[in-house]
């Protein structure tokens, strides 16, 4: 009998390894044999640890299972699908999970993340093999058809990211795969290096392929220690299967791959910043130009991609641009891994074309805040995100729809606040954290932020009919322009949105009557 325990960072801290011990405990006291594989997650949080059993008529679930249910469990003949007070039904019938469009997370829960022959059986490594009968110029452009745009956060289209190294003349170019997932609210990188590595693993090396590069690097944050582990025995197998080295799958072409251990500064994803980081150096942003993609890393022409972007890839390549383009709407095509967290009562993974309405992820998937109070708040797109109000839920998940409104898709991070939210507290944190976060390279970001926070606990404080209260908004709303046409990079330049969000929607938090946005 196989059974399915997850050895995702999220289902372990719910105590998923205990819960695996106990099944394995308890059957061997029975004398039954069984095959207990460590899956990814399916995003399913408020139901870790997920349990799933293989049975005849597809894999049966379990959840949340504690250890003090597991002989419950073997009681009511769960290894045969029975039913018991934890039984979800067959997986794939979930509705959360049923809903979703899974692409880049279709393997995800479903294999074995370490198992090279698990991987190919469910269509991996189809990309690359692809790719081996096509010109590195037919590669770049199948990714220029797509449509795919850089989902770290900038979106910018990767094809062109692509074509541009490509076209470069250099000894040695680079691949460097940006896994620093520091936003908060966001675990989509995370989840795939843990539950699918070799898809990134896959999306790199097409990379390489297609540009010329044959030396890449993975630069994993430090506060993922099984990612880290993960990835690393994922690239040593690999490489042993002749996947990764020389001669890739018995081609012309080389990549060797590495990993990189971040340490903990959140500005070190940004690119630039990365770059210095993996070079030795301390991370502090990099002015351009020049571009990476023409001097990056040791100055040599460098694709910089983010985890999701290269796991989007072989499939891309598998099943084609027109596949891939067919979802989503306008020039936001594809899927996007959506993180909904924060004060909401199924928190999980949501994979969905581009199009989906946050109403939709909030009430429909999220089934509202987990308090049962109603949503003040949603920021989307990380703490440098705009905080996005009720009149803008309805918005398609589209890169314009949202910039159009000041307020940006990001890394696809979701967090949400119920009523009792204070949203000046949370624009006070926002410049707190950037003066925290600050490289330090630029003025309006460096000195911007600690002023910012003086300002915003100056405008709290003044009493509603006072003249400070009026002069200290302007001054905050003068400063956010300063940082954000002044900053060298997204940190001080992004910090406003959620400042300004939080000041222009909710002005009554700050003490004020009405938005004064002049
Ligand atoms: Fe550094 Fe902030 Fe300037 Fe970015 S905006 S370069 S983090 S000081």
């Amino acid at each position: 009998v196989r059974i399915y325990v997850p050895a995702d960072t999220a289902a372990i801290a719910l105590g998923a390894d205990e819960v695996a011990e106990a099944i394995l405990a308890q059957a061997q006291q029975l004398g039954i044999s069984i095959d207990l594989v460590s899956n990814g997650s399916r995003g399913l949080f408020w139901l870790e640890p997920l349990v799933e059993v293989q049975t005849d008529a597809g894999r049966v679930a379990y959840g949340p299972v504690q250890i003090e249910d597991v002989a419950s469990l073997f009681a009511a003949n769960f290894l045969q699908g029975g039913t018991h007070a934890l039984s979800l039904g067959l997986t794939e019938e979930i509705p959360y999970l049923k809903k979703q469009e899974r692409l880049c997370f279709s393997r995800m829960g479903v294999t074995d993340p370490l198992s090279l022959s698990d991987y190919e059986a469910h269509q991996g490594y189809a990309g690359l093999r692809r790719c081996l009968h096509l010109t590195p110029t037919q590669i770049v452009q199948e990714v220029l058809d797509s449509g795919l745009r850089g989902r770290g956060g900038a979106a910018f289209p990767t094809g062109i990211k692509w074509k541009t190294v490509a076209a470069a003349t250099a000894p040695q170019k680079y691949i460097v795969c940006n896994a620093d997932e520091g936003d908060s609210g966001t675990y989509s990188d995370r989840m795939t290096m843990e539950g699918d590595p070799y898809m990134l693993i896959e999306g790199m090396t097409i990379a390489a392929i297609a540009t010329g590069a044959t030396r890449g690097y993975i630069y994993i944050r430090s506060e993922y220690p099984r990612a880290l582990t993960v990835m690393q025995s994922a690239i040593e197998q690999a490489t042993a299967a002749g996947y990764l080295g020389d001669n890739i799958a018995g081609s012309n072409y080389a990549f060797h791959l590495e990993v990189r251990k971040a340490a903990g500064s959140y500005v070190c994803g940004e690119e630039t910043a990365m770059l210095e980081s993996i070079e030795g150096k301390r991370g502090v942003v990099r002015a351009k130009p020049p571009i990476p993609a023409l001097q990056g890393l040791f100055g040599a022409p460098t694709v910089i991609n983010n985890v999701i972007s290269f796991a989007s890839v072989p499939l891309i390549l598998e099943r084609g641009a027109a596949f891939y383009k067919n979802f989503g709407l306008g020039r936001s095509t594809g899927t996007l891994p959506i993180q909904l967290t924060g004060n909401i009562r199924f928190g999980g993974l949501i994979e969905k074309a581009f199009g989906v309405t946050l109403r939709e992820l909030l009430f429909d998937f999220g089934g509202g805040s987990a308090s049962g109070r109603p949503i003040k708040a949603v920021q989307v797109g990380g703490p440098l995100g705009s905080y996005v109000p009720e009149q803008y839920w309805d918005l398609p998940f589209d890169y314009e729809a949202y910039a159009a409104v000041g307020a940006t898709l990001g890394h696809g991070g979701i967090v949400v606040h119920d009523d009792s939210a204070d949203m000046s507290k949370l624009a006070r944190y926002a410049m707190e954290f950037c003066a925290l976060e600050s490289c330090g390279k630029c003025t309006p970001c460096r000195i911007g932020s600690t002023r910012g926070v003086e300002v915003i606990e100056r405008l709290v404080q003044a009493d509603t009919n006072s003249a400070l209260k009026p002069t200290q908004e302007k001054l905050l709303r003068d400063l956010c322009n300063t940082m954000q046409y002044g900053s060298l990079c997204a940190l001080g330049g992004m910090t406003p949105n959620p400042v300004i969000s939080a000041l222009n929607y909710y002005p009554q938090d700050f003490g004020l009557a009405a938005a004064n946005p002049a």
